[in-house]
C-alpha cells in the first residue's frame, strides 16, 4: 500500500484538497486551497546492506512489525543529510551492532506498489561479533544453504540474497538493478 493521503498544508495546516495544479503539472497533488502549496509526494529510498564473513551473510531477526520474527538484511529508510552508503552503513550499526568495511554498491530494486527504491551495498564484516540493537531479536551468519528462504522479511532481500549467492559462485560482483512487482 502506498502512503496515506496528506491531510493538511504543511505550510498553513488548512485542509488541502487533490487536483492537478494549474502549472501544467499531470498528476494529481495534494493542494493547498489557502496559500497554494503543492505537496509532492515521491518515493522514499531504504539502504541495507549484505554483510558476509567468509562464505556466510549476516541476517537479523525483526524485533518490529511489519514482518516481526522474520529474517532480513540490516537496512532501514535514508534520512536527511546523508549519503546512501552512509545510511546503508549506519542501518548495519543501528540493527546488528556489527563492525563492517563498506563495498560497492549491490543491488537497486524498484519498489513501485509501495512507492519505494531499496539499494543494498556489499559490506565485509572485520568482526564476527555482533551486538544487536533494539530492533533485532538475534543477529547470525549463514550459509546459502542455511539461509531460511520462507522465513525472510521482504522480498528485496530475497532477491539481494539469490543475487548474492549466483555472483559469489560466479566469482564475480556485478550491480544487480530490479523491479519488484
Ligand atoms: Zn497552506
Amino acid at each position: 500500500m502506498l502512503r496515506s493521503p496528506i491531510k493538511h498544508c504543511r505550510n498553513c495546516g488548512a485542509a488541502v484538497v487533490y487536483r492537478v495544479p494549474d502549472d501544467g503539472d499531470t498528476r494529481e497533488r495534494a493542494v493547498c486551497p489557502a496559500c497554494d502549496t503543492i505537496h509532492y509526494e515521491n518515493p522514499l529510498n531504504v539502504v541495507g546492506t549484505v554483510p558476509h564473513w567468509g562464505d556466510r551473510v549476516l541476517l537479523c531477526k525483526r524485533n518490529i512489525e511489519p514482518r516481526w520474527g522474520k529474517w532480513t538484511l540490516p537496512a532501514g529508510f535514508m534520512e536527511l543529510g546523508e549519503s546512501t552508503a552512509e545510511g546503508a552503513a549506519r542501518e548495519t550499526v543501528e540493527e546488528a551492532g556489527a563492525h563492517i568495511a563498506m563495498e560497492d554498491l549491490f543491488t537497486v530494486l524498484s519498489v513501485p506498489r509501495v512507492g519505494q527504491v531499496h539499494l543494498f551495498y556489499r559490506a565485509r564484516l572485520l568482526s564476527d561479533h555482533f551486538a544487536p540493537g533494539h530492533e533485532t531479536i538475534e543477529a547470525q551468519l549463514f550459509t546459502e544453504s542455511e539461509i531460511p528462504w520462507d522465513e525472510i522479511a521482504f522480498r528485496t532481500v530475497r532477491e539481494t540474497l539469490l543475487c548474492y549467492f549466483a555472483d559469489r559462485r560466479a566469482g564475480r560482483f556485478e550491480v544487480h538493478s530490479l523491479v519488484i512487482t
